[in-house]
């Protein structure tokens, strides 16, 4: 069977503490971030992420392998 890989992130993986069950999942880390990028802004009222906390998301990216 054909395994892929995908980066997958979740709110709570940035904040455990938070109560926001979002996760995304893409192939590449950019599209993570952009997607990411745009529920913060929508959902978290976040129109841009300092550089301290686009460190702390791009740190809690995984990598997952998926059955394709
Ligand atoms: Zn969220």
């Amino acid at each position: 069977m054909a395994k892929k890989q995908y980066k997958q992130l979740g709110c709570l993986d940035v904040d455990p503490k938070g109560s926001c069950a979002f996760q995304v999942r893409a192939e590449t880390e950019e599209e993570v971030m952009r997607l990411a990028g745009e529920h913060a802004k929508v959902a978290h009222k976040a129109s841009s992420l300092p550089p301290e906390m686009a460190a702390k998301v791009k740190a809690a990216i995984k990598t997952v392998t998926v059955d394709a």
